[in-house]
């Protein structure tokens, strides 16, 4: 035996590869988070751990209520949002879901507007089924309008500027000051802009939510959300729910969307340049009667899109001309070489899907007949891209 012998070899291999003598030569660094795993945190005493307090964001507590890793995601997420504050969630969905438990509850009234991502919209169905909620949906258009719909129990009015399908662009400042008047919350998803290209906090927005899913991981392989607020009060709301329904995010997940962060706006930016003129060029065909893009001043709150955006993204959609059955449509879509059929976006891939939005709408009738197409407009060479639409529509003749 040798001096050692009261720490490594008296102990037991597996006890020393539970404990390990690692001997790092310190002093490294470099741009990446690292990667910080835990189920367990663990205190220096039971002093510190007697003395925690879960309202407290600046201690570690539990690796489902934050870890270095997803709290650095969270504090960048908040500042390209122009927020305070951040919680992550394992998805877009589960973020909407943690506003409503965060701030409603039985017998409130909840407003929605028509065109909002269909999932928050059966969310909150199943909240008045099963939970006593009573929502009412409206038309995205409505503006200052919105006031007459208010109701002694409403509670929390939803924004989606514009709807990720139709792309009505709502008028926000018009209806956050109604809501503000009434002492109403307003929750915003926020996801058509990833946050860089609408600031909903400047507009008088309680809370975004974020689909991190989207342009955030850029990859199509990465399941998240946020929400963000620039309100203490609202945001201990929301993380009290999610640390009572159990709500956290693996570091692994979050050290993917760490990495796509840096280039998200030069995404952004490449993903919208090339939307924006194969919506000007499918205008031009007679295939289709609207190109639905809120850079184009035809389409429903154009106005609002120039006043308050400063970009659009790879999202538009196109309406067919009545004459194509669904059916056509669909063999419209299955024709395309480069843009596959999937729901999400965000990624390098362009992606289309047909959509019945007759059978979606409560609050006003869609005002088209024909079968709207749902594009979204990946990486890809622009030419290429347009190549493939440009056979796929020949083949709408043949
Ligand atoms: C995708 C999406 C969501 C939900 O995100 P998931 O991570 O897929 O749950 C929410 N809102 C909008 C507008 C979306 O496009």
């Amino acid at each position: 035996m040798t001096d050692s012998s009261n720490s490594s070899s008296a102990r037991s291999l597996q006890t020393r590869i539970v404990h390990p003598e690692d001997q790092l030569t310190p002093g490294f660094d470099s741009f990446s988070m690292p990667v910080t795993r835990a189920s367990t945190v663990v205190f220096p005493d039971l002093a510190t751990m007697r003395a925690l307090v879960w309202s407290d964001d600046s201690q570690w507590r539990y690796g489902l209520h934050a870890t270095p890793t997803s709290l650095a995601l969270a504090q960048r997420l908040a500042v390209i949002e122009g927020g305070k504050h951040a919680l992550l969630q394992p998805s877009g969905l589960s973020s909407i879901s943690n506003v409503y438990f965060g701030l409603v509850k039985t017998g409130d009234h909840v407003m929605i507007p028509d065109n909002a991502y269909s999932p928050n919209r059966d969310h909150a169905d199943w909240l008045v089924a099963d939970f006593g909620l009573e929502v009412t949906y409206y038309d995205p258009l409505i503006g200052a309008g919105i006031e007459a719909l208010i109701r002694p129990n409403t509670r929390l009015i939803w924004l989606e500027a514009p709807g990720s399908v139709t792309m009505e662009v709502q008028d926000v400042p018009a209806i956050t000051k109604v809501a503000r008047a009434h002492k109403i919350l307003t929750a915003i998803d926020n996801t058509y802009s990833a946050g860089l290209a609408f600031k909903p906090f400047e507009h008088g927005v309680d809370i975004s939510v974020q689909a991190l899913t989207k342009y955030q991981s850029g990859a199509s392989d990465i399941l998240m959300g946020a929400t963000i607020t620039a309100d203490k009060a609202i945001h201990m709301k929301l993380k009290s729910a999610r640390m009572r329904m159990g709500i956290g995010v693996s570091s692994d997940d979050c050290s993917l969307v760490l990495r796509s962060l840096p280039t998200m706006q030069v995404r952004f930016d490449a993903h919208d340049r090339t939307a924006l003129s194969l919506a000007h060029w499918l205008k031009t065909r007679p295939e289709i009667s609207a190109v639905l893009h809120p850079a184009l001043a035809d389409c429903p709150g154009h106005e609002f899109f120039k006043r308050d955006f400063t970009g659009a993204g790879g999202l538009f959609s196109a309406v067919f001309d009545k004459r194509y059955s669904p059916a056509q449509i669909d063999t419209f879509v299955e024709a395309l070489e480069y843009f596959a059929i999937g729901w999400s976006w965000g990624g390098a891939n362009s992606l289309a899907m047909p959509y019945d939005i007759k059978s979606m709408r409560t609050a006003g009738v869609w005002p088209h007949e024909g079968v709207l197409v749902r594009f979204y407009i990946g990486l890809e060479d622009e030419a290429d891209l347009r190549a493939d639409l440009e056979r796929a529509l020949a083949g709408l003749e043949a």
